[in-house]
This record gives structure tokens, sequence and C-alpha cells, in this order.
């Protein structure tokens, strides 16, 4: 099969990703094997590419937004079988037995797996999972390019949605507006909530205003009207929480969905920190991703993506990386 592989890391100007041809997964005992159609390319594969994130397997396949067609089974496998249409996240593994696991917070686990990270993920023609982390996909009307960022962005939107207690009357601003802030507007407004968006593009406020949020603002120049009841801040951007914990009321929340954040300070506790909660989203859950392929049957959850041919894979992956490319989400077709 086809692959892009990380085996030593580097910056991603440097290329660290090698296409490469390999002998295709087998499927053993609980897992199932994944004839890759559509892979989202995400800024966290660059983290892998180029070391933010240590390599736990060498080489490894990038890739968790994954979606394609079972095509082969192991002997034990009993929830899926050949030809089921399913998707897989940035959740491959946990242990299953650990106080978190038992309690629903297997994001806690401390032998979680990445797929992509501490297993080979979709940047292939075929993967392997185990088969309680393949998720069906069957009554989802959209297509696989674009069900392939629900698995991440849209899994990461139901998670941060969750922390920041958003239902209905919930006045919440979402500081930039990537695929995750995309789909958040869409479920937050579905639910019933008034959205804010502060970010830096023009282009990007004109698109906030016409999937519905009630003001859209400048990070640089504008200042959100009135106090929120919570906040999310996407990008890794230590100014932005900053900015973010000064527009919540006591009370409030904001929530990070960041993996790793530059330092901030409470430059005024009383009025920018005091009984305002703060909390970040640390991997994500299996419920999490059911969460999101629930809403997608019910809600239209299209969002504008540019399909790329698996050559380009590298190539868009340094756009990505550099903030520098142009479309809302780029998705591998296989
Ligand atoms: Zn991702
Ligand atoms: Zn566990």
């Amino acid at each position: 099969m086809r692959a892009w592989i990380v085996e030593n890391q580097r910056p991603m100007t440097e290329r660290p990703m090698r296409f490469v041809e390999l002998p295709a997964p087998v499927a053993e005992g609980t897992q199932v094997r994944i004839r890759v159609t559509a892979c989202g390319i995400c800024r966290t594969d660059a983290h892998i590419a180029e070391g933010d994130l240590p390599l736990q397997r060498r080489p490894t396949i990038p890739g968790h937004q994954v979606v394609g067609m079972v095509d082969q089974v192991g002997d034990k496998v009993t929830r899926h079988a050949v030809g089921d249409r399913v998707g897989t996240a940035w959740i491959g593994g946990a242990c299953g037995s650990c106080a978190e696991c038992l309690d629903e917070r297997e994001n806690y686990c401390e032998q979680f797996q990445g797929n992509g990270w501490h297993l080979a993920g979709g940047y292939a023609q075929y993967m392997t999972v185990e088969e309680s982390f393949a998720h069906s996909l069957a009554g989802v009307g959209l297509d696989d390019v674009h069900v392939a960022p629900l698995m991440c962005p849209g899994v990461t939107a139901c998670a941060t949605l969750r922390l920041a207690r958003v239902d209905r009357g919930t006045r919440v601003g979402l500081f930039g507006y990537g695929p995750t802030a995309f789909y958040s507007l869409r479920l937050a407004r579905s639910e019933g909530a008034e959205v804010l968006v502060s970010t830096r593009g023009e282009e990007r406020r004109k698109l906030a205003i016409r999937e519905g949020a009630v003001w859209a603002g400048s990070t640089e120049r504008d200042v959100m009207p009135d106090k929120l009841d919570a906040a999310i801040v996407f990008p890794a951007s230590g100014r932005l929480a900053e900015l973010a914990l000064a527009a919540v009321r006591p009370g409030g929340v904001v929530v990070s969905a960041a993996i790793d954040m530059p330092g901030f300070a409470v430059r005024d506790y009383r009025s920018n920190f005091w009984g305002r909660d703060f909390r970040s989203l640390y991997n994500v859950r299996r419920e999490d991703v059911q969460c999101i392929i629930r809403k997608a049957r019910s809600e239209d959850l299209t969002m504008p993506v540019r399909v790329v041919e698996p050559e380009q894979a590298q190539e868009v992956l340094q756009q990505v990386a550099a903030g520098k490319f142009p479309d809302l989400a780029a998705v591998i077709r296989w």
C-alpha cells in the first residue's frame, strides 16, 4: 500500500514525512482493517512530524480523521463486518479497566493511544484499529471527504461545547474560527445558544456571520460586547486566552481546545479571573465521537473542504503548520 511515514522528526520545512510503499497491515483478533477512502489533515499531524509530540512508534503513519470501509476482520470481531462504513478518530486505544476508563473519562487514561501517533493512522490506503474504536457511520448522509473532518474538528467541537456547558440561551464566544469553531458554531446554534466570534481574517468573520453568529469582530481591534457565559479558545494563543478570560462573566467558563499554549498571565485577578472556570480539553473520548456522529445523522454538518491528492499531503501539511492554508480544512482522498 502507499503510505506517508514519519521516521525522524524535524521541522515541516525540512519535509519530515516520506511517501513509501509498505505491506498492508493484517487485522488480527479484535481488529478490523479499514480501506481508507478519506483522511483529514490536522495541525496535530504536524506536531507529530515535527517533534512537539514525541514519537510513540517508529516509523508512524500520521492521520486521525479517518473514514473508510471495513475490508477485513480479525477472528474475534463481533461489532463490524466486511463492507461496513466506519470512521475512527484521535482516540485509538485506552486500557478499559483503570479508574478513569471505568468512570467514562477514558481521555485521561494513562494508556491512552492516539491514532497516527501510538498507532498507525490514515495517511495510508489501509489501517487496522481495534473494533471498539471504529465507529459505524450508518445513517450519515455526508460523503466520505465531508465526514473525515468530523472525526477531529467535529469531535473536538462536541467535547469543548460539553466542557463549556453550552445549551439553550448560553451566550458563547468563540476565539478563532477554524474548522473546530465552524462545527462549534453550527452545534451551539442548533442547541439554541447565541454565538459571538472573534477572529483575525475578514473572510472568516463574514463566514461566521453567514453561519449565524450574532457578532463577529477582529481579535486585533474589537472587544466582544457584553459579558459571555462561556468562551472557547481554539488557537494556541496566550493572548486569546487572556482576551477570553476578560470576556466572560464571573460564574462563566473558558475552555482551551489547544493541545499546547504559550504562557499567559492573569493580569487582573479580580476582573479577569475571579469566579471563572478555566478548563482545557485533554484528548477525546469515544462518547465524543459518538456525539458528532449522532449530530451528523440529524443535522447538516457540511463544511467546505479542499480535497487533495495523497501525493500533496506533505505540502498541504506544511501550509497548515505555517498558518498559510487558505481553506477551512484539507482532506486526502485515497
Ligand atoms: Zn486533529
Ligand atoms: Zn484506562
